[in-house]
This record gives C-alpha cells, structure tokens and sequence, in this order.
C-alpha cells in the first residue's frame, strides 16, 4: 500500500487557491508566511479521498465485522441513538450553562434525571452519579464512597478483597483508593473458593469487590452467603457491573444485596468505543451512601423544575467537569427507552443464549476449563492445540483475522492458561454466528493438520504480526518523508 506522500506527483494539485493578493502578503509579514515549498504531498481531490477511505476500511469495527472481545460487549450502536445525540440542542450545548441558567436548559437535565431513574431503577439502587469516565473510573469512584461511608462511622479498615477472577481493573482501583487489596482464589466452579473468603474475611475488610458475572461468565452461584458473610463484619459489597448486559432485566444487584455498582453505559447501553473513549461508568448506590454521591446530582424540584443539587452533606466531591460524557449519557437514555422493558429482558436473554450457543459448538474443539451454564460470554482455553501442535491462541487469534472476523479476547482472564475469551452479544444473527464456529473448527482442524498455515496468519492484511510491544510503546502517528 502505497502512503499518500508516496503518491505525490510534482504540480498535482487539489484544490486551487488562486494567487495570493501581493497587499495581502506584504501585511502579514515575513517572519509569519510559510515556505513555498511546504513538503506538503501534491495529489489531487480523489487521490486523498481514496487513500483516507482505503486506510479506514483497515479497521475493524462493529458496523464492518462479528468483533466477539471478551469482557468488552461490541454490540450493534442502533443509529437512532447515534442520530439523537447529534442533534443540536444536545451537541452543541455548553455545559456550563446548566451552572449559570438551569431555566434554560431543562430538557437536558431532565435527561440526565430520568436516565439516572431509569438506571436505578435497573440495578434497584437508591441514587445514581453519571460523573465518571469510564468503568475504571466507576469504580474509583465506588471506592471512595466505601472509604467515605467508614471514615463517617469511625471505622477502621484498610483491606478490600478482590477474588482472582474478578476484573483487572479492580484490584488497580482499590489500591489506588488507598486499601490494601486480598485477592481469593478462583474454585473448580469457576466461581469465589468461600472457605478462603471465609479465612480473608473479618473487621478490617473495607469492601468485597466482585465482577459479577464475572470475567469467566459465570454468576456466583454463593453470592448470598457471600452477601451475609461480609455485612457480619460492615463490609461494603461492591459490584463491577461492567458486563450486565448479562443479568438486564433478570437480576438486579440492589436486590442482591450490593451497595455499590458501576455500569459501562459504553459497553452495556449503547455507545461505539474501543480505542479508549468515550465512555460512561455510571455509579449507583444503595440508600446508605446516596449522601456520599459526587455534586452536583440533577434533581427536581416540588414545581417540576429539575436543578443542580449541591447540598449532600458527605458529599466526596466533584470527579468530573461537569456531568461526564453527554452524549454517551444520550444514547443510554434512547437506547433504554427504544427497548423498553421487554426489549431490555430480550437483550440479555439472547447475549447469553447466544454464548452458551457458541460454548456447546465449540466444546468438542477446545477445551473448556469451566464447562458449566455460561452468562454473556464462555472462555475456553487453547492448551489441547500448544500441546498437541504448538498453535498457541495468539495464532487462533490471528487465524481469525485472516478469516474475517475480529479475535476474541486472549490471554485473560489470566486464570486461564491460553485463554481464548468469546462475547457475541445478543446483536448477531445466527448465521454470522454459525460462520464465527465454522472458522474455529477450521483453525482446531488445522492445528491438528497443517499447523504451520496458522503460525503465518494473517496472510491478506497490510502488516502481518507486528511487535505488539514495541508497536504500543513507540507508536508512529506520522509519516516523514
Ligand atoms: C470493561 C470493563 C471494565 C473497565 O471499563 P473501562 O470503561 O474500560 O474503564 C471493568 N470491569 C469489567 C468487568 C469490564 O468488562
């Protein structure tokens, strides 16, 4: 592939700008005017628009390819939700006007008000914050409302307990809160080892930290006894929610028995990310901490009026300007309310139905280290191909590629060894899906067969196996001639 200074033929011009006016230069001075010859590639109209749409189309993305990444939920972004977020009154609006004149711009508290309802109502909590960025952030957040909660009731502790196959951002986001973090072993279900968590647990322990469903796909099937274990010792539950789109409609971690939760509206309602943004790691508590809650909260006034609401007395401060991601805030408020009810319960009935599907197709291929009834996604394991031929699931991955379709998530949850990590989301149809398990069958029959093919995918893209370390370390953003 050619890049667009290699294209540059001398005198190829674009658009033309016509001869500069001479009184024009003279007043601009000359220290201000640029070199005539600027290094600039000469190429014409077509040349650019060729060669920018050519590079976009290397990508992939959801709207192009079945991007099955694990713990990620690629799902279809309807682009009516996409529509509504652009529309004027909301994309061009200044956030700090909500600060200076609430009378004008109602509407867009009032979406943040009822979207918070709508979440809260979702995950049966009491109050919501939108502030936060993304999931990690979310999660910064929850845990600077436990260390606020304890320091109000003069407790003291300093341990957050992680279990190993929770989500690696957790352990990240109790430590950065400033707990020290006990992390429990995964048992042969796939799920907490309880005589361990029972060992870690006692008066110290700030919080319990659990991805549920968590990065195996699986519920907790103790979660009440977990639940009960830690209130007997004021303990805050704490429940990474990021992949809920597993349990919508189904279970709510109010009625659980959590305190705190963070969604990824980017991931579970709408909202194309990857890349690192945009995001929006809403947070809800239950009664407990609602005073705690970052300010400003949009609340509404006995006259209808909504406004900002700066008076929690324990307030842990502002984490945002302003309000988080708007637009992100948008889409969740037209997704949830395009699907209703119903629909909400349809998506996370067909997101599991869909992985349980591809764990079935693909279990007699793969080994499945947890083979039991799976949530939103199932994480097999490609130990049997390094055994048997030396395929690793890196090479499964880039087997993939070559085939179309975007890889899964590999090498995580890291409690699997070669862990290949499948979320296919409630948005695929079936015959993408079958095509998806045609191509895995594909790459075991290979491994067994022709190993050697797979070690050289993929064969048809522009870079084959780039240094993934040295590509993320020293990334070139610019060409120079
Ligand atoms: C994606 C994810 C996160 C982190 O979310 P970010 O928006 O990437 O910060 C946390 N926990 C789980 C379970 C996730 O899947």
């Amino acid at each position: 592939m050619k890049l667009i200074f290699e294209k540059s033929v001398p005198g190829r011009t674009g658009v033309s700008m016509g001869a500069a006016d001479e009184s024009v230069l003279k007043s601009i001075g000359d220290r201000y005017l640029r070199a005539t010859d600027s290094g600039l590639p000469e190429v014409s109209e077509l040349d650019v628009v060729r060669h920018y749409l050519r590079l976009s189309q290397l990508n992939f993305s959801v709207d192009t390819h079945f991007y099955p990444l694990g713990s990620c939920t690629m799902k279809y972004n309807p682009k009516v939700n996409e529509a509504v977020s652009s529309l004027p009154g909301f994309a061009g609006l200044h956030p700090y006007l909500a600060y200076i004149d609430e009378g004008s711009v109602q509407g867009s508290l009032e979406l943040i008000h009822t979207l918070s309802s709508f979440l809260a109502e979702i995950t049966g909590m009491a109050g919501v914050t939108t502030q936060p960025y993304a999931g990690a952030h979310g999660e910064l957040a929850g845990i600077l409302l436990m260390a606020a909660y304890h320091r109000s009731r003069g407790n003291k502790k300093r341990v957050v307990i992680v279990p190993d196959e929770a989500h690696g951002t957790n352990p990240a986001s109790a430590a950065m809160g400033g707990y020290d973090v006990v992390s429990i072993p995964v048992n042969s279900g796939g799920g907490m080892d309880l005589e361990r968590f029972r060992e870690a647990m006692n008066d110290e322990v700030a919080g319990v930290m659990l991805t549920l469903p968590n990065t195996l796909g699986m519920f907790h099937p103790e979660i009440r006894e977990i639940v009960e274990m830690a209130r007997k010792h004021d303990a805050l539950l704490y429940n990474d929610g990021a992949n809920l789109n597993a349990i919508l409609g189904k279970a709510r971690p109010g009625d659980i028995g959590f305190d705190i939760v963070h969604m990824n509206l980017h991931k579970t309602f709408s909202t194309p990310h990857g890349g690192g943004g945009p995001g929006a790691g809403v947070v809800a508590v239950s009664e407990k901490l609602v005073d705690f809650l970052p300010t400003p909260v949009v609340a509404r006034a006995d006259d209808g009026k909504f406004y900002l609401d700066f008076s929690l007395k324990n307030s842990i401060g502002s984490l945002a300007s302003f309000f988080g991601n708007f637009a992100v805030l948008v889409r969740a408020a037209v997704y949830i309310m395009m699907l209703g009810r119903e629909g909400l319960i349809d998506v996370s009935e067909k997101a599991v139905l869909n992985a349980n599907y591809i764990r079935v197709k693909l279990a007699p291929y793969y080994d499945l280290p947890y083979n039991r009834t799976c949530m939103h996604e199932c994480v097999f394991s490609a130990r049997r191909q390094v055994r048997k031929s030396g395929v690793h699931a890196i090479d499964i991955a880039k087997a993939l590629i070559e085939r179309g379709f975007h890889p899964p998530t590999i090498y995580f949850p890291l409690v699997v060894d070669e862990a290949l990590m499948i979320e296919p989301t409630e948005t695929e149809s079936k015959e993408t899906i079958d095509a998806f398990i045609d191509a895995m069958i594909d790459i075991a029959n290979l491994a067994d067969t022709d190993p050697g093919r797979l070690k050289n995918a993929p064969n048809n893209t522009p870079v084959s196996r780039p240094d993934e370390t040295r590509a993320a370390r020293e990334l070139k953003l610019t060409w120079n001639p």
